[in-house]
């Protein structure tokens, strides 16, 4: 797609936008009185938007084509601001397309986050109103979204200015799937990486339990994610575990959540240490509950490990147990979304989390066209989705955190439901970037979030094992960084 800039500099949310309308169609971007103007490739979809004086105001205008028609809409408005020129991107495209997106305008991964400031400025009814009205959100998303605000209150009211969530990375999986785009490297790779990455680790572990200690700050929340955690081997997690209980102080910790994602992983042996290490709360993600499916994504594990491993994990006595299933797998189909869901439910998982399958670039899945039959076809994917929503709430399940990603099916939402009682604190905190969250190990991300002002400062780690190793002496220099962010935060209180 061509995406034309002519009197403003509004780039960021137009390219946005018109990537809603046109997820297939890589956005070309260019300036109108550029002089390196390339011709518009035959039937590319193009959207012209131009700002310019009019009298005492300023006009603002969009032509669009979508290869084959032309619309032409203009407004005019007081000020110059980002606003109109995306309001009327958006309502002109929507025209031309008739695609009427669930979020309407709201392209970025924190909905909630800003469903909260607006409730926050104008009380619950008025800012769900103006959340509604200003972004054009569908009444299903709006109220999605209240009530995920609604079930994470207790525990964002629960965070004190010293707490910290941490995060601990174990980017290994025993085999990567298709639609895989995150750093995890598969261990017929990187085996050999394993044991100097984890001392490694520790060493970064120890380093960041001095800085946070000495700042005064304890963890509220333990989460080791991945990659797939429960790839290493039962003496290795409980190393790990033993690593982080004896360095960080654990008197205020909540909960203490490991990924063990891949059902292929799992052994009584590796689930016994977990529990002999008092790791509460688990993932085994299923993601589909189909066999044929799960081949189709490259998951060498069948439905029935699934159940295998919720049975494992259940006679070692985890109580809560996470699923993740992904809507619009290459494959599925509505009728087998359905069987997934309740087949998943009979499992008694306290957590369900459902996500809508992202593509990105990086992933083996974008080579191949039937991988995208169901990512094409947004409305089967949403039917979907809501039949998840519908299904989930009769459960008695409340959805609790809520974050979106470019090129989802349907342009919709990964959405984490809990049972009474059994939210994971660190999903609200980093999702809804309400709470620091320390990162440890590669692709880490650390968030450190002012206790006392909106204000969030990042500090990232390197993504690839083999960069994390040769190069850990700046990502222990980079740790530093907490020290001097959160003294900026405590000098600003004076
Ligand atoms: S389990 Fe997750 S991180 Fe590992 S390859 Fe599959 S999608 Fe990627």
């Amino acid at each position: 797609m061509l995406l034309i800039m002519s009197g403003h500099n509004y780039r960021f949310e137009c390219e946005n936008l018109c990537r809603v309308f046109f997820p297939y169609s890589p956005v070309r971007v260019e300036s109108a009185d550029s002089q390196d103007r390339t011709a518009p490739e035959p039937g590319e979809p193009r959207a012209d938007t131009l700002l310019e004086k009019a009298g005492d105001g300023w006009l603002y205008t969009i032509r669009a084509s979508d290869g084959q028609r032309e619309l032409s809409r203009s407004v005019r408005a007081p000020e110059t601001d980002e606003y109109p020129m995306t309001r009327l991107l958006f309502d002109t495209l929507s025209e031309l397309t008739g695609v009427k997106p669930a979020w309407g305008m709201l392209t970025g991964v924190h909905p909630v986050k800003l469903l909260r400031q607006h409730v926050e400025r104008l009380g619950l009814e008025a800012g769900m109103a103006e959340f509604r009205e200003k972004w054009l959100v569908s009444e299903g998303r709006a109220q999605l979204a209240g009530r995920v605000l609604k079930a994470q209150k207790p525990a964002v009211e629960e965070l004190r200015p010293d707490d910290y969530s941490l995060y601990v990375g174990i980017p290994f999986c025993p085999t990567r799937c298709a639609y895989c785009s995150f750093i995890s490297q598969d261990m017929a790779h990187a085996k050999k990486l394993v044991e100097p990455y984890l001392e490694l680790l520790y060493l970064e572990l120890e380093r960041t339990a001095r800085i946070a200690g000495e700042l005064g700050l304890g963890p509220i929340s333990v989460y080791i994610g991945g990659g797939t955690p429960t790839t290493l081997s039962a003496q290795q997690l409980r190393d790990l575990c033993a690593k982080i209980r004896g360095v960080f102080p654990m008197d205020r910790c909540r909960e203490f959540t490991v990924e063990a994602g891949r059902p292929d992983t799992l052994s009584l042996e590796k689930l016994m240490a977990l529990k002999e290490a008092n790791v509460d709360r688990i993932s085994i993600n299923p993601q589909t509950m189909s066999d044929r499916v799960l081949q189709n994504i490259g998951r060498r594990h069948t439905a029935r490990d699934v159940i295998d491993g919720f049975e494992l994990a259940r006679k070692v006595g985890f109580r809560d147990i996470n699923a993740d299933l992904i809507v619009g797998l290459p494959g599925d189909s509505p009728e087998g979304f359905a069987d997934t869901i309740r087949r998943v439910l009979e499992l008694s998982p306290t957590n369900v989390t459902v996500h809508s399958l992202a593509i990105k670039r990086s992933a083996d899945i974008v080579m191949n066209e039937d991988g995208l039959s169901l990512h094409k076809h947004p409305e089967t994917a949403a039917h979907m989705m809501d039949h998840a929503i519908k299904t989930l709430t009769e459960a008695g399940f409340e959805p609790y955190y809520l974050y979106r990603q470019t090129r989802m099916a349907g342009n919709l939402e990964n959405t984490g439901w809990a049972l009474p009682g059994s939210v994971c604190r660190y999903n609200i905190y980093t999702m809804d970037e309400s709470g620091t969250v320390i990162a440890c190990g590669a692709g880490g991300v650390t968030k450190l979030k002012d206790p006392y002002s909106p204000d969030l400062k990042r500090i990232f780690n390197f993504k690839y094992p083999f960069e994390y190793i040769s190069r850990h002496g700046e990502i222990l220099e980079r740790k530093e960084g907490i020290r001097e962010i959160y003294e900026q935060f405590r000098q600003r209180l004076y």
